[in-house]
């Protein structure tokens, strides 16, 4: 009895620990799920993070993720997570052999780098340590990154050197052109005093060997100065036109003022002089109706105080009126004055502009413009009188040689030299323009059609007689001319134009000679 008792205590304490070893086992397979969970949720973000690499791999991984979403189904994945893994090895395989291919050509750009000629020595020495960095091989992409943004950096070095080289990119023949017709038009162009010195350096610049960007500098002043010329000339107007307008409003109101005054005087000088009228009615009627003498003395004593008092007060207001008038007067003389001084600063000013405008500042002589604008009278004249009118153009010949042989600056002297004959050989109605680089265009007005060659062949002998000596070497320069006269139902311009061509000719035909078109 006692020993059957003994072994339900037994049994009761196995049954109890085999149920403790139950509970510790179940806690154990507990934890374990959990790591396993957590391990499934670990390998389904990293193959999220591989996504992308191959669309195979992206598939497999895909099945694998959704396998692993649910506990139940982990065995299962199993297969799915071989297949998974065979394919991310042969991926690691093909994404070294890229990285490798990457680098050999990063390393085929270097060498090309390393080709470019006039490399500066410090880049060249950072593109050759690079050059062997880039013999170990990459890992992975990272290793690609940081490499190719060097290269980047050694072209962009590369482009910097080219650019700063820019600044010394060759002036070429139209450069030289474009120099030079700027510094013609300089020429033409009338610039401000105060303006005149940075001009002349520009020109100066420009007729020396210069680089480009001087010349691109020079059209940025030039354009800067100009504009500014024609701000002030908006302004000079403008401030012409504001004072004119003062003015005029001041004198509309002293005429205003002095019409009021004259209404109101007028009006009591009426009232005067049916004071005085009715004064003298009344002695008139006074010498009527008295008999008495003595009464009527004292009468027209009376009648005559109150006559002289009235008179005196109409001379009193004539004289008020007077002063008033005078002051008015004496006001708008003012007021006019002053106008007509601004109005004259500014004609002159207006007529220095136009003038500077018309005038070529090299030679003095008028311009193109000016010419234009007499071609204008001159035609206009030749329609009202129907006077001859003659246009001849005249070029120096070989003028480019005396440039090439002794400079621009004796070309342009010699240039100053022939105008200033060509003006003298002329009479005072008779015009000569510089028509631009070495050529001139003559107006002449009332010349016979059998006086213009000789007074052309006069002009043209005149300039050959000019002792020029350049560098100790006796010079003559000649000059080619070319004339037409106006004919019934042409334009000026179309004489010029046969004037051109008959230069044409004298230039064809050995040059230093008239041929007038007839
Ligand atoms: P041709 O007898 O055929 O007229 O020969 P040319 O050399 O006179 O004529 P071309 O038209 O070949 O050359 C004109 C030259 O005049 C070229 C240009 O450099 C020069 N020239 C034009 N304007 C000026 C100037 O203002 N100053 C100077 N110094 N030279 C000028
Ligand atoms: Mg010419
Ligand atoms: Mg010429």
């Amino acid at each position: 009895m006692k020993d059957a008792a003994i072994g339900t205590s037994q049994v009761s304490v196995l049954q109890q620990k085999l149920y403790s070893a139950k509970q510790a086992l179940e806690e154990m397979n507990e934890e374990q799920n959990e790591k396993l969970r957590i391990l499934m949720q670990f390998i389904a973000q990293l193959s999220l993070a591989c996504k992308g690499q191959s669309l195979e791999l992206d598939n497999k991984l895909a099945k694998l993720r959704h396998k692993l979403a649910s506990f139940s189904q982990v065995e299962e994945s199993l297969p799915t997570l071989y297949e998974a893994e065979a394919t991310l090895k042969q991926q690691y395989a093909h994404v070294m052999l890229q990285l490798e291919d990457s680098r050999k050509s990063l390393s085929n750009i270097v060498g090309q780098i390393q080709r470019v000629e006039s490399l500066p020595s410090k880049l060249k020495l950072e593109i050759s340590y690079f050059k062997k960095d880039l013999l170990k091989p990459f890992h992975s992409y990272w290793d690609y990154i940081p490499k190719v943004e060097k290269i980047i950096g050694f072209y962009d070095a590369i482009l910097q050197e080219k650019l700063n080289l820019g600044d010394q990119f060759e002036v070429l023949p139209r450069h030289r052109q474009a120099a030079h017709e700027l510094a013609q038009l300089l020429s033409e162009i009338e610039f401000r005093k105060e303006q005149r010195i940075q001009i002349s350096e520009i020109k100066q610049q420009l007729t020396e060997e210069f680089e480009l960007n001087i010349l691109l500098n020079a059209y940025q002043i030039v354009l800067g100065l100009l504009l500014d010329n024609i701000a002030r000339e908006k302004t000079a107007s403008q401030e012409f036109l504001y004072v004119l307008n003062n003015a005029l409003s001041n004198v509309q109101e002293v005429v205003a003022d002095s019409y009021s005054h004259s209404i109101k005087n007028y009006q009591v000088a009426k009232q005067l002089n049916r004071d005085i009228n009715h004064q003298v009615d009344n002695v008139g009627e006074t010498v009527i109706e008295v008999d008495d003498i003595n009464e009527l003395k004292n009468q027209i004593t009376t009648h005559l105080a109150s006559l002289r008092k009235s008179l005196s007060r109409k001379e009193l207001l004539e004289n008020r009126e007077q002063a008033q008038l005078k002051q008015s007067v004496e006001t708008l003389r003012r007021e006019l004055k002053e106008l007509g001084k601004e109005t004259e600063s500014y004609k002159e000013r207006l007529f220095e502009q136009q003038k500077l405008n018309l005038l070529d500042s090299l030679t003095q002589l008028p311009n193109r413009s000016a010419l234009e604008e007499r071609m204008d009278i001159e035609y206009r004249n030749h329609k009202r009188t129907k006077q001859p009118l003659w246009v001849a153009v005249a070029d120096i010949d070989h003028f480019k040689t005396i440039n090439d042989s002794f400079g621009h600056s004796t070309g342009d002297k010699t240039l100053q030299v022939i105008a200033m004959a060509l003006k003298n050989s002329l009479r005072e109605s008779e015009f000569v323009a510089r028509y631009g680089g070495e050529e001139f265009v003559l107006l002449l007005p009332d010349v016979a059609e059998s006086d213009i060659l000789p007074l052309l062949n006069r002009v043209r002998e005149k300039i050959k007689s000019i002792p020029f000596k350049f560098k100790n070497q006796r010079i003559t320069v000649t000059v080619s001319i070319g004339a037409a006269q106006i004919i019934e139902n042409e334009l000026i311009t179309e004489t010029f134009d046969r004037a051109d061509a008959a230069l044409y000719k004298a230039k064809n035909e050995s040059r230093d000679r008239v041929i007038i078109d007839f």
